[in-house]
């Protein structure tokens, strides 16, 4: 692992070193022809030109929180054209011939990145060594062409961290419109998904301008003495609160025979989020660079929606996590205590016309609320979704975060459904629904639905006291001038819940994980307590969905992580495993307190 990185740290700085070369001997041309044929080109003056060329600063770098890279940029040369110069019948046929491309379609491009006549509208980014020569050897053959040096977009590690991290690519004419202030020029990069959009402004600084004199022929002459250059200023670089090991260890762990699914880990204490997996992920670096035509039909017409960001935008059932809420909001409102035992469970029950099943057709006999989570009975929460019905569980439900984005700072986060009396007035008709519904959605079934991040939110709540910070990715600005700010953790909201239901209901979760019924007791751990809930989301398209939803260690919570593996079946069997691997995982790796349990396994293996 050790050695393949510093293989391929190598081979990266190797890659830098030639283009490093190149920029030198660009540099030797350019004085040559601005020094050396000076004399040449000053006899041509009266025809001499301004070009207006931009200089695209660095875009700021981002890291994990432990200062591991994420995104960096690598040099790469752009070729543009200047409007002002081109000539019509050679200059996009000679392009065209250079870049493989139809001159129509060079002429397109130019023209959708047109930003005045003395500005260059780039073509065509990541030329090759060879096209560069070309150009440069035979630049009078070029009319109106010009290329750059200009940093690309680079992901150098290969952990889905696209889910968070987005790409960049060319502005949208959209986007120019919908933003005028945001100092957008055409053919310009930005970020368009995920951090890199979020904090685009930030990550990308301000360009500078250089004036440069162009003779007639196009050939460069040297700096326009009429204007002074404008200094760009570089972008600030990011601190995530993202954990990249622990992003990595989630990737290399997911059973990959199980495809699809999502993993978000979150520290309970202030919302930030240690690591976001979308199953099947997809490499940022693709769209660093034009993506061919059969390769992006391929990505959107794959059955798996490697593009859809599962933590944030797939909604599922919440299934039996969702018992907690239902717990909470019975306890709250007096309908049960933690000792209140209601009818047995016989593996099922009868309600109106209809019989619901408990997923133990065995039956779980006699329970209070306690024991009803600890074992995940259907039949003892049907009961208690009798009892609050539609509205109040509804309410609950919205004060829990429920039906609502949590915030996170990149789009296209979903707001799930949590459904009210209005909702359901709308999807059946007025009346034309039964009240009997409430008895779904207390088991997490039904028209209730949720993001994996939402879920998250939640248990990270019961985690915390009742406390919920809104989930963040960004943790550190680091500006160029060497200011550093420190993002302050936000209070989202408080749950709905008094210290005592908030106390009965940790001792429940503890029972799920510690008790000898417990759904999860697989996962009971020598040297610290989890406190967690096992899930199965019903799913009409296929195999049952199975969540697992955990925080340790439970007296101090340090993390929380939430999992769902689509067609997994029961959560205990699925779901479970893996959470248990990254809780231990991320505690013997940052609680120091828990630091020599890595030894130990390390002194063990061979
Ligand atoms: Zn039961």
């Amino acid at each position: 692992m050790q050695t393949h990185r510093v293989d391929r740290d190598l081979r990266a700085k190797i890659g830098m070193g030639l283009l490093g070369l190149a920029v030198v001997a660009l540099l030797i041309g350019l004085f040559y022809h601005q020094i050396i044929l000076h004399n040449d080109y000053e006899v041509q003056s009266e025809s001499n030109r301004i070009r207006v060329q931009p200089i695209i600063p660095k875009r700021g770098v981002i890291y994990d929180r432990h200062y591991k890279i994420i995104a960096d940029n690598m040099l790469s040369f752009t070729v543009s054209v200047v409007p002002f110069e081109v000539k019509k019948d050679i200059t996009y046929k000679k392009l065209g011939e250079l870049l493989g491309m139809d001159p129509a379609a060079v002429q397109k491009k130019a023209k959708a990145n047109f930003a005045s006549e003395f500005i260059p509208s780039p073509i065509k980014r990541g030329l090759g060594i060879e096209e560069v020569s070309l150009l440069e050897e035979q630049g009078d053959a070029y009319p109106g062409i010009t290329y750059s040096v200009e940093s690309v977009r680079r992901y150098p590690v290969d952990a889905s961290v696209e889910s968070f991290i987005g790409y960049i690519g060319e502005v949208s004419p959209e986007e120019i419109a919908a933003d005028p202030d945001k100092g957008y020029r055409p053919g310009m990069l930005v970020g368009k998904k995920g951090i890199e959009k979020a904090y685009d402004q930030l990550l990308r600084g301000i360009e500078g301008t250089n004036y440069i004199e162009v003779s007639a022929r196009g050939k460069i002459i040297g700096p326009y003495r009429g204007k002074d250059r404008v200094a760009p200023v570089p972008g600030a670089d990011l601190n995530l609160a993202i954990d990249l090991d622990l992003q990595r260890f989630i990737v290399e762990n997911f059973d990959t025979n199980r495809c699809c699914g999502a993993v978000v880990a979150m520290d309970p204490r202030n919302g930030e989020i240690l690591a976001l997996v979308s199953f099947p992920g997809m490499d940022p670096n693709i769209f660093s660079r034009p993506i061919p035509t059969e390769l992006w039909q391929g990505i959107i017409g794959d059955s798996l929606h490697p593009l859809m960001n599962r933590p944030i935008a797939a909604l599922y059932t919440p299934g039996s996590t969702a018992k907690l809420l239902t717990a909470g909001a019975a306890l709250e409102t007096g309908k049960i205590t933690e000792n209140t035992y209601l009818r047995p469970c016989y593996g099922g029950m009868q309600f109106g016309n209809r019989f619901f099943r408990c997923w133990e057709e065995r039956g779980h006999g006699r329970l209070n609320m306690l024991h009803a989570i600890e074992h995940s009975c259907n039949v003892y929460f049907y009961q208690v979704g009798q009892m609050l019905g539609v509205d109040t569980w509804h309410d609950y439900a919205t004060k829990c975060g429920f039906g609502r984005k949590t915030g996170l700072e990149i789009v296209g986060e979903f707001d799930g459904i949590a459904p009210s009396t209005a909702y359901l007035d709308r999807l059946y008709g007025k009346k034309r629904w039964s009240p009997l519904l409430a008895i779904n959605f207390a088991i997490g079934q039904g028209e209730f639905s949720v993001t994996p991040l939402q879920l998250a939110q939640f248990y990270c709540g019961l985690a915390n006291n009742g406390l919920v910070y809104k989930p963040h990715l960004l943790r550190e600005i680091r500006h160029p001038d060497g200011s550093v700010v420190r993002v302050a953790p936000q209070l989202s909201f408080k749950l709905p819940f008094s210290q005592p239901t908030l106390a009965k209901l940790n001792e429940a979760l503890k029972l799920v994980v510690q008790g000898d019924g417990g759904t999860a007791r697989g996962r009971r751990q020598k040297e610290y307590n989890i406190s967690g809930k096992t899930g199965t989301a019903q799913n009409p398209h296929g195999n049952d969905h199975a969540w697992f939803v955990a925080f340790a260690p439970s007296e101090d919570p340090r993390i929380c992580v939430t999992a769902i593996v689509e067609n997994g079946g029961h959560g205990s069997e699925a779901a479970a495993p893996i959470v248990g691997k990254i809780i231990h995982h991320f505690l013997i790796n940052n609680v120091p307190q828990f630091a020599h349990l890595k030894k130990e396994v390390a002194s063990t293996r061979p």
